[in-house]
C-alpha cells in the first residue's frame, strides 16, 4: 500500500490541507476533556456529544472540579447523551482516578490509560492522538471497513484492526489515519454501497479494483463479532459498567466518535454531507 499516495489523495479530495502538518499545530485539545468527551460520545450522536461536552466542561473542566461534582449535577449537564447516570458515575470515577494516581494529570500511555474505570483502546488511542499528537491509531467502525475494504487487513473486530495496522502502518501515518479514514468513511465509503467509481483512492483499493475488473471483492471480513449482552454488573475492557460494550465508534450502528470525525485540517463534514462535485471523480 502507497500510504503516502493514499493520504495525498483523500487530504486533497477532503479539502483537509496537508496531512504532514503536525496534527496539534491546528488541533491541540485539552487530554482530559479528550478523554471526557469521548466516553461520552458512546452510543450518542455527534450533536448531542458537543452539546453535553460544552455545558459539562463549561462547569467542570478539569479533574479536580469533576470528582467534586455533585452526580446528580453532572447528570443534568450531561442528559442527552446515551446511558447518561452511568457515565456520570464513570467520568467522575475517572477524574477521581487520576487525581489519586497520576497527580492530576491525564497520563500519556495507553497502558496507564486503558487501566482507567470504562476507558478501552479506542478511547485511550483518541487521547494520545487528538490529546497529546502521541502516534497511535484509533479504530473505529470506519477506519476497521475501510481497512479491511482496502484489503490491508483482514480482521473481524476492530481490536484485531488495530493490532494489525500498528504493525503493516508506518508510525508516520497513524495520526493522520483515522481522520482520514472516518471522514472517508462518512461521505463516499458508506457502509452499505460505497461509492467506488467516484472515490480517490479506487486504484489502491483491493474492493475497488476488484468491482471494476468484474471479480468479486475479497470476502468480507468487517462484521463484527456478536458479542455477549453484558449484565448491569459487569465492566468490560473499555466498556461502561452498565453499559453495552464497545459503544461508541465500534459499533456497527452508532455514530463515529465525537473526537475521530476531524479532519487533519480544515472543517468537519458531515455524514450526510457528499464531497463537492468538482472533486467527484478525481483520481
Ligand atoms: S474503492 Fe470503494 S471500497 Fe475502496 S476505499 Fe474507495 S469507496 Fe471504499
Amino acid at each position: 500500500m502507497d500510504w503516502e499516495r493514499v493520504m495525498d489523495r483523500l487530504s486533497s479530495f477532503y479539502g483537509c490541507g496537508d496531512w504532514r502538518v503536525p496534527y496539534l499545530r491546528d488541533h491541540a485539545e485539552d487530554p482530559f476533556q479528550v478523554l471526557i468527551g469521548t466516553v461520552l460520545s458512546q452510543r450518542t450522536r455527534d450533536e448531542a456529544t458537543d452539546v453535553a461536552s460544552s455545558r459539562l466542561f463549561a462547569r467542570y473542566p478539569d479533574p479536580g472540579s469533576l470528582a467534586r461534582a455533585p452526580r446528580a449535577r453532572v447528570e443534568r449537564l450531561i442528559h442527552g447523551t446515551g446511558f447518561y447516570r452511568v457515565k456520570s458515575r464513570a467520568i467522575r470515577q475517572i477524574a477521581q482516578e487520576i487525581l489519586d494516581r497520576f497527580h492530576g494529570e491525564v497520563p500519556r500511555t495507553l497502558e496507564e490509560l486503558t487501566s482507567l474505570p470504562g476507558v478501552g483502546p479506542k478511547t485511550a488511542n483518541c487521547v494520545l492522538v487528538f490529546g497529546y499528537g502521541i502516534p497511535a491509531i484509533p479504530v473505529d467502525t470506519h477506519v476497521h471497513r475501510i481497512s479491511n475494504r482496502l484489503g490491508i487487513v483482514r480482521t473481524r473486530t476492530p481490536e484485531e484492526t488495530e493490532r494489525r495496522l500498528r504493525q503493516v502502518v508506518d508510525r508516520r501515518y497513524w495520526i493522520p489515519l483515522n481522520p482520514l479514514l472516518v471522514q472517508h468513511g462518512q461521505n463516499l465509503c458508506r457502509p452499505i454501497s460505497p461509492r467506488c467509481p467516484e472515490c480517490p483512492i479506487r486504484n489502491d483499493c483491493a474492493t475497488g479494483r476488484a468491482l471494476a475488473t468484474g471479480r468479486p471483492p475479497p470476502r468480507a471480513q468487517d462484521r463484527p463479532q456478536r458479542r455477549p449482552r453484558p449484565s448491569a454488573t459487569s465492566a468490560g475492557a473499555g466498556g461502561l459498567r452498565g453499559a453495552p460494550r464497545g459503544g461508541g465508534a465500534s459499533s456497527p450502528r452508532a455514530p463515529a466518535r465525537r473526537t475521530s470525525t476531524r479532519s487533519p485540517r480544515g472543517p468537519t463534514r458531515t455524514r450526510t454531507r457528499s464531497p463537492p462535485s468538482r472533486r467527484a471523480g478525481s483520481n
